[in-house]
Parts: C-alpha cells; sequence; structure tokens
C-alpha cells in the first residue's frame, strides 16, 4: 500500500528519468558536462530482505550529492554461479551519473555495503549487499583496488541480463563489444542450461524505466 503511494508520488520523478533517458543517443560512453560520467553499477543480493537491500541501495546512491541514478534495471532473482549452498541472489543494474572519481565511488559503493550491513568474512559468501562498479564511463582501470571493467562482469549473466535492460548497446571497451553481444555469446555457451527463458531467472519487475522508483 505505501509503496504504491510512494509510487504515484515519486511518478513525475521518474517521469523526468524517462525523458532523460529515451533523449540519450549516443551509446558510447563518453564524458558528459563537467566531469559527468555514465557509470553502471551492478547490485546483488541473498541475505534476508533482498529486494529491501536492493532498495536501500539504490536510497543510499541517490542520497549523495554527486550521484544520480539515471536508469534501473529490473530485479532478477537468479541462482548462484560456482555451486554451493547459498541462497538464490537478487540482481540488478543501475546507470548513474557522478562527478565521483573511480575510487571514490568504489569507496561510497562499500560505505554503502557496510552501512546496509554487508560483512566480508567469506569470499564469494551470502550478503546483505554487493555494489559493483561494473563500467565507468569507458575508462580501463586496474590497479590494487578496482578493475574496471569489472573482470568478471562479461562471464556473468546475473550481471548481463540486468544491464542489458538499461544498456544493450553500450560498448564494453576492452572486448568491443555490446551488452547484448556478450549476453548472447555467455547464454549460448551456457547451452541447455539456459534457453531463451533462462531458468533460474525470474524477473522480478517489470519495465527498467517505468518501475524507477526514488524513496
Ligand atoms: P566483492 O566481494 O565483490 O565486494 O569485492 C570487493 C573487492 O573487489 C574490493 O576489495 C574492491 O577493492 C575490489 N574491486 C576491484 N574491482 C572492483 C569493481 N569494479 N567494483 C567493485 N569492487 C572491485
Amino acid at each position: 500500500m505505501a509503496k504504491k503511494k510512494k509510487n504515484k508520488v515519486l511518478k513525475k520523478k521518474s517521469q523526468k528519468v524517462k525523458t532523460k533517458a529515451s533523449r540519450k543517443k549516443k551509446v558510447s560512453a563518453k564524458k558528459g558536462k563537467k566531469g559527468v560520467t555514465m557509470t553502471y553499477l551492478g547490485l546483488g543480493s541473498n541475505v534476508g530482505d533482498r529486494e529491501e537491500y536492493i532498495e536501500q541501495a539504490v536510497f543510499l546512491l541517490e542520497k549523495n550529492p554527486n550521484i544520480e541514478v539515471t536508469k534501473r534495471s529490473s530485479n532478477y532473482e537468479t541462482e548462484p554461479e560456482g555451486g554451493g549452498t547459498q541462497p538464490p541472489f537478487i540482481n540488478a543494474a543501475l546507470e548513474i551519473k557522478t562527478k565521483l572519481t573511480p575510487h571514490r565511488l568504489l569507496e561510497v559503493c562499500q560505505e554503502i555495503e557496510t552501512t546496509l550491513g554487508r560483512e566480508r568474512e567469506i569470499e564469494w559468501g551470502p550478503r546483505t549487499i554487493d555494489i559493483d562498479i561494473l563500467l565507468y564511463d569507458g575508462e580501463i582501470i586496474s590497479d590494487d583496488k578496482l578493475q574496471v571493467p569489472h573482470p568478471l562482469m562479461h562471464e556473468r549473466l546475473f550481471v548481463l541480463r540486468p544491464l542489458r535492460d538499461i544498456a544493450p548497446h553500450l560498448i564494453h571497451p576492452v572486448l568491443e563489444k555490446s551488452i547484448v553481444t556478450l549476453y548472447d555469446e555467455r547464454k549460448a555457451e551456457a547451452g541447455e542450461k539456459y534457453d531463451d527463458e533462462l531458468p533460474g531467472f525470474k524477473e522480478i519487475k517489470g519495465g527498467a524505466y517505468d518501475d524507477y522508483e526514488r524513496w
């Protein structure tokens, strides 16, 4: 109920986002005005109220004066890759505009992970929220703290599927292929495990732009 009301209140903002998004023609990553960059984040949660953690992460990103969330994918429920007995994830992708440097953005994402109770005891373990920088303005970065494009993004259907919602024609600056091509390739590689409907994937929120909401 409260969510419905919130949706109404936020509709105007949501439309604003939609208009901006639809006006944008260039899909290759380029620096915007005044050093504003177009950046893509991957979100995942597999502990507790997973959708709520995703909402909270979007809320906290938006709260940062140097970040504007411009597009948001559907949420997808996905089986954890790499086996193990982890619960399924909710995954989503965001397009943001930001003036933060890549490393400052990483810090902000990690602060949000900490705020939302993420513990880093087990690598690849269950997490309340994981925020990855997938692409930062077409830049290629590789140092001790940060690798961009995210080195595993092109191998992960749970990253590519939501990213395809919001940036299908964006070019991966290292592989020089579009997101939709990488997605199709990865899906084909996965063979029988994944067909067009991607068993193991469940779209939870429809409409990449229409469901965009802010708190
Ligand atoms: P994770 O367990 O996925 O949250 O990984 C966190 C670690 O990955 C941190 O120590 C980051 O410094 C590092 N890292 C390297 N590249 C990235 C990236 N593109 N996005 C997020 N974390 C990254």
